[in-house]
C-alpha cells in the first residue's frame, strides 16, 4: 500500500515527521474548490483566522474526504498562511488566481 506521507524523490519533505493534519489551513486556502466557488490561492470564506473551519459540521463532501499527505510536511511547518499557500501552489506548479 502506498504511503501517502512519503514525498516523491524530487521533493524531499521539509518535515517528514508531519504524518497527520496539524490544522495549518493550507488545503482550505491554496487549491481551487469548485463546490465552494473558491479560486486558487484564496482562503475559503469559511476559514477562520485560527485556520479552523467555520462550518466544520456542515462542510461539503470535498472537504470531508480530503486526506492529509506528504504535502502537509512541506507546508504545515511554514510560519504564515501566505507562505503555506505559496508553497502548496509551487508544489503543484500553480499560480494564484488574480481578481479581474
Ligand atoms: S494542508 Fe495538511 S496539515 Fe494543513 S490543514 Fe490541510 S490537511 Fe491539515
Ligand atoms: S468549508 Fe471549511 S474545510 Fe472546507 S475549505 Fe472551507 S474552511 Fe476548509
Amino acid at each position: 500500500m502506498t504511503d501517502r506521507f512519503a514525498a516523491p524523490p524530487e521533493s524531499p519533505p521539509r518535515s517528514p515527521l508531519v504524518r497527520e493534519c496539524t490544522g495549518c489551513g493550507a488545503c482550505c486556502a491554496a487549491p481551487d474548490i469548485h463546490a465552494l466557488k473558491k479560486p486558487l490561492g484564496v482562503p475559503c470564506a469559511h476559514l477562520q483566522p485560527d485556520c479552523r473551519c467555520g462550518i466544520y459540521a456542515a462542510r461539503p463532501a470535498v472537504c470531508r474526504h480530503y486526506q492529509p499527505d506528504w504535502v502537509c510536511g512541506e507546508v504545515a511547518p511554514l510560519p504564515t498562511l501566505d507562505a503555506r499557500i505559496r508553497r502548496f501552489l509551487e508544489i503543484y506548479g500553480l499560480e494564484a488566481e488574480t481578481p479581474g
